[in-house]
């Protein structure tokens, strides 16, 4: 029997090549391979999609949030609230630019930051919050800018797993200050390498933002008023992601009836808790992630969980499952090392050691996805 991957990039290759292989040879022809047509195109396209005046195209989603973070100034002895159970860049980015995560915890039904304890978090030094829409979920944005006004914080959303996803019916990255998005190619919207972009409806940050991430300089000039980067979309990426851009709502269609049939089909199964799309927000599934429940363990015991058993027995039958992530953000190296014991985040910790997320692409067939199913009922008896 054929192996079922947790994602096929390669399938829709198949659909969408031809297209694809126009885009790449017309700028391969056209001599302009950085910035030119093809970028401008992408970003008014990608402007329009998520709804806001402003797209700045870039290398990567953690260069977004790098973007995103120092146009606003934030840096040394300011404070970003944020979610510890996420990618590392969305921490890490914080920390680049000099200021400190300080992680709050999360909520165990969406896997999201809980809002309920972002006010205590803050202090005089709080400049911004950096919620995730993880897995493609996307956070109570009316809330959630309810409390930043109250604070007067910047948000910037960190959109990297859900383009397309919407909160009461507008999309993330158009709610907040800024968005980010990453196009990594297992994103819902991937290109065939590294891209990023970040959206905003407010010129004066996307102007900083544009210069940021051309070392620092307006227009191309030679003279530099900041200490930037360089992280500019390659015209060949943006060609591709012009094309994909035009699929991205129907694939996202296919991977919200994807998960509607494993939500039916696992509604029963016992030791699971099948993931729960939050009430006014439709989420985009980049992940199918649920719980296996059942046995206990503590942040030290998460490497050898009752879901790693069951992952490697599905692994067995030939149905690859993925854990997103195994270790909180609070607990990795990098942000323990300091004299003081971690604070504890429990609902992340427990979702560490539970998660797993099943085979979830558009073009996963229905025969296959009963095989993840039929397997994974197997494993939990
Ligand atoms: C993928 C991802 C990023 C980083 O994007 P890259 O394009 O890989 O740099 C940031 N945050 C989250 C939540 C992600 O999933």
């Amino acid at each position: 029997m054929s192996k079922i991957p947790p994602f096929d990039l390669s399938e829709q290759y198949k659909i969408i090549g031809d297209e694809v292989n126009a885009a790449v040879l017309a700028v391969l022809s056209s001599g302009r391979y950085i910035g030119g047509a093809a970028v401008e195109g992408f970003e008014q396209q990608f402007a329009d999609y998520i709804s806001t005046s402003e797209c700045i195209a870039c290398n990567s989603g953690t260069d977004a949030l790098y973007l995103a973070l120092r146009s606003l100034n934030i840096g040394a002895g300011d404070e970003v609230i944020t979610t510890p159970f996420t990618f590392i860049a969305t921490a890490e980015m914080i920390s680049a630019v000099g200021a400190t995560p300080v992680f709050v915890d999360i909520e165990a039904q969406t896997f999201n930051l809980d809002l309920d304890l972002v006010e205590a978090a803050m202090t005089e030094r709080t400049r911004a919050i950096l919620p995730v829409h993880l897995f493609g979920q996307p956070v109570d944005m009316t809330r959630l800018m309810a409390i930043a006004q109250r604070h007067n914080l910047a948000i910037i959303e960190d959109c990297a797993q859900a383009v397309g996803a919407e909160w009461a019916a507008q999309k993330v990255g158009s709610i907040g200050h800024i968005g980010c998005f990453s196009f990594y190619p297992t994103k819902n919207l991937g290109a065939c390498g590294d891209g990023g972009a970040v959206t905003t409806n407010d010129p004066a940050i996307a102007a900083r933002m544009r210069m940021l991430r051309d070392h620092g300089r307006r227009a191309g000039g030679y003279y530099h008023e900041a200490i930037g980067v360089n992280s500019r979309l390659d015209a060949l990426q943006a060609a591709i992601l012009q094309v994909k851009l035009r699929y991205l709502d129907t694939w996202n269609q296919q991977r919200r009836a994807i998960a509607d049939r494993y939500q039916h089909l696992l509604q029963h199964v016992p030791n699971i808790a099948p993931p729960q799309e939050p009430v006014g927000g439709k989420g985009v599934w980049n992940q199918y992630t649920l719980r296996v429940l059942g046995h206990t363990h503590s942040a030290e015991q998460t490497k050898s969980s009752y879901r790693d058993a069951v992952r490697q027995q599905l692994q067995a039958d030939g149905v690859s499952s993925m854990v997103y992530y195994p270790l909180p953000l609070h607990l990795q190296p990098i942000y323990t090392d300091q004299a003081q014991p971690p604070k504890l985040h429990p609902i992340a910790e427990r979702a560490a050691g539970e998660v797993l997320s099943l085979p979830m692409f558009p073009e996963l067939s229905p025969e296959e996805q009963d095989r993840v199913v039929y397997s994974l009922k197997d494993c939990l008896v």
